[in-house]
């Protein structure tokens, strides 16, 4: 490997799944180096000289910030394209961020949610039917509030960290492997989705749309999720259809909605603080109180968050990370402070989904992008009615009639990577 390539700029592997490096295109200006060295914790992370391959967690925050567009998320909406024109059965669902990025790509004000217009445009597309990843986030919510309060009571393996950030769980897996038995074992919102479509249409192609680069290697750890396709990418589609993405009408879910719980996954502190609704549901019987329905000290765009609350007789210590690059000094935390706690959310990129590697490049992504995206998510969640997991009633029939209830054999076999 050439030495020289390691101080001008991020390596990437021929082999690297999620993205690529068109060499005309780079300049070798080395903003890629720059986010992965002070927001992602890689760059600095490893030793390069010695390292056979380039380490890379596939956040692919160096393609939302190369300026020359030389860093690309590879391609797979030709391969469901293709799938569409056999006449297979092909299968979306949207991710909780992607509804407030893509208008980004189309002239919206940043945080328009045009998830209607979208799966306007999915159908033209031939989709057979549009799912909300929402969904499965409200299952994830379930399983993890679930497991949380288990490990809390046991006093095992905590704290537990979060796993639905394919990049945080690679980061994890190089840099704290001894932390592994510490991360949640619940698959991530898409592959829960992909997991109860599968059960019930055994032969769709099911296509995952996100902001997020590490997720076209998230699919292919299990047979959940077919292909994942980033913004940026399925923007791209719908431009080379000639669709007219503005003068769309607007459609509806086929099936498979959420609660704002699991829209409010896409921005960072949303998964703690969709679970803690959740606990608090499980452990008292009642809705949770205004302050947990809006957790402000977990929301935001600090680095590290932390806030303590008590749900009857237990205490629950929360702590959310935004940025891999941080994760050493919640390490020290824990090891050198000795400070507890109970559940550590963590995610790779800078804001959560909202500002995810595979996101727009058509705003600049600073602190303005991100607080308008999560604006938005947050406004939904104030206005819906239903703004916990457990009050879905497709959350409740799945339980019902497939999985029993969180945590059950069938909930693990599904839903679960027991090893990861
Ligand atoms: Fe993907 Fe979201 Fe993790 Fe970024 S924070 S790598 S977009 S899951």
């Amino acid at each position: 490997m050439n030495k020289l390539e390691y101080l001008e700029r991020v390596p990437i592997s021929k082999d690297n799944i999620c993205i690529h490096r068109e060499e005309k295109k780079c300049t070798k200006c080395g903003a890629c180096k720059g986010i992965c060295k002070s927001r992602i914790g890689v760059y600095d992370n490893y030793d390069m000289k010695s390292a056979k391959e380039p380490m890379c967690i596939n956040c692919g925050q160096c393609s939302l910030v190369c300026p020359n567009h030389s860093i690309i998320e590879n391609y797979d909406y030709q391969k469901v394209r293709e799938a569409i024109k056999k006449n297979k059965t092909v299968i979306f669902e949207i991710a909780p961020a992607t509804r407030f990025l893509l208008g980004d790509e189309f002239g919206y004000k940043q945080g328009k949610n045009v998830i209607y217009k979208l799966i306007t445009a999915l159908k033209k597309m031939g989709a057979s039917y549009v799912f909300d990843t929402t969904f499965g986030a409200d299952l994830t919510i379930c399983e993890e509030a679930t497991e949380l309060i288990n490990r809390i009571k046991a006093n095992d393996r905590l704290p537990m960290f979060t796993s639905c950030c394919p990049a945080w769980v690679k980061y994890a897996t190089y840099f704290y492997p001894n932390y592994l038995k510490n991360l949640s074992s619940c698959k991530s919102p898409i592959l829960m989705t992909g997991a109860i479509i599968k059960k019930m249409y055994p032969d769709a192609i099911v296509v995952s749309i996100t902001p997020c680069t590490a997720k076209k290697y998230e699919v292919t750890i299990t047979d959940d999720v077919d292909y994942n396709l980033t913004v940026r990418e399925i923007a791209l589609w719908i431009k080379k259809e000639g669709i007219d993405f503005r003068n769309l009408e607007n459609t509806r879910f086929d099936d498979f909605t959420g609660s704002t719980s699991g829209l409010i996954f896409g921005t960072s502190g949303g998964v703690s603080e969709a679970v803690i609704r959740y606990a608090y549901h499980k452990l008292t019987g009642n809705n949770p109180p205004k302050k947990l329905l809006n957790f402000e000290q977990i929301r935001g765009l600090s680095d590290i968050k932390q806030a303590k609350i008590k749900i009857k007789d237990i205490d629950i210590s929360i702590a959310v990370i935004n940025g891999t690059g941080d994760v050493p000094k919640i390490i020290s935390m824990i090891e050198n402070d000795k400070i507890h706690f109970d559940i550590i959310e963590v995610m790779a990129c800078d804001g959560g989904c909202i500002a995810g590697g595979g996101g727009p490049k058509t705003s600049r992504i600073n602190n303005i992008t991100k607080n308008n995206r999560s604006n938005s998510i947050y406004k939904e969640d104030k206005k819906n009615k239903r703004k916990c997991s457990y009050q879905n009633p497709k959350i409740k029939k799945i339980y019902k009639e497939v999985l029993i209830k969180p945590g059950s054999d069938i909930s693990h076999e599904l839903l679960h990577k027991e090893d990861l």
